[in-house]
Formats: C-alpha cells, structure tokens, sequence
C-alpha cells in the first residue's frame, strides 16, 4: 500500500484524539504525529538496503508490522502525557494507528503478507479480500502505475479524509 491511505488513517485518528478546545497547533502536531505513527512501519524497508530477505521475520512486512509491535510502542507512545490528554487515550490511538497499519496492508493485493502475530508466528497474513492494489517500491511510485495506487487510496480512503478534514464546529 502506498502512503496515503496510512497518513488518512492517522489525520482521522488525530481528529478523534483532539477535543475541542484543543488549538490549531496542538491539531497540526496531532496529525503530523499520527500521520507518521501510521507510515512509521514502512521504515522497515530499510530491511531491503540492509540484505534483509522481504520474507524474514525482520525483512519488509516483518516484525515491525506486527500487532505486539503496535501494542509495545503504542505503550511507549502514551509513557507521558501529551497535550494534557491521558496516557492511556493516547496509548490506545498510538497502538490503533500502528497496528492499522499492518492490517491495511494485508488487504493490498501484491507483496509478501504481514507477520501479524510475530514473534509468535512468523506467516505472513493476507485477508480474504484485498481490493487495496499493491504500490511499487520507492522511486516505483513515480509511474504511472504509482499514480493509479495512489488514486485508489485517494478515494478508498474518503471517509477518513472527510473525518480528518471536516470543518471543526466552533463551540458557542
Ligand atoms: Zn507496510
């Protein structure tokens, strides 16, 4: 999956996790930061750079796309208090928008699966349906067919755009 459907998972997550009468500032850095919480796996394609096989339990895809991944640094996340909100509401968004990110990606239709469950098991998960197409690697995405992913994603994905992008009603 290409970027833009993780980065409106995590601007919708940083619209729910804001409160009303938090500023635009403290809006900005909320989705900057989820946004990058949701892209934050696809680090791992250093893996490919580094010799890692794509199917190693530590190649692209691997651990870090793995649901115990998204609970540890979830925690970690939500191990201080951001913006005045409790730890554990960001805990819980911090650990829903990593481990999104791996089951998103087991609905695109190309690649090796998601280890979702490593370390305790290391087979790579698709799901049943995977109308979600695959995006090319890297510079891959300056292609048409990096074009034609990133369309889908556009629209797929419409209901989180308009939930991070509607209007915030002011509060009399
Ligand atoms: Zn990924």
């Amino acid at each position: 999956m290409a970027s833009l459907g993780h980065v409106a998972v995590g601007a919708a997550a940083a619209r729910l996790w804001c409160e009303p009468a938090d500023s635009w500032r403290t809006r900005l850095l909320a989705v900057v930061a989820f946004a990058g919480l949701a892209l934050a796996p696809d680090l791992d394609v250093v893996a490919f750079a580094l010799r890692i096989p794509y199917g190693d339990p530590f190649g692209h895809r691997g651990a870090s796309h793995a649901l115990l991944t998204a609970l540890v640094l979830g925690a970690a996340v939500g191990g201080r208090t951001w913006f005045g909100k409790s730890r554990r509401r960001t805990m819980l968004f911090a650990a829903a928008v990593l481990a999104s990110h791996g089951l998103l990606d087991t609905l695109t239709d190309g690649g090796l699966g998601v280890a979702l469950f490593w370390p305790f098991d290391t087979t790579r998960y698709f799901a049943p349906v995977r109308p979600i197409p695959v995006a090319p690697i890297g510079a891959g995405m300056l292609s048409a067919r990096g074009l034609y992913v990133l369309m889908v994603e556009l629209i797929a994905f419409a209901p989180f755009w308009l939930l991070a992008l509607w209007p915030q009603r002011r509060r009399a």
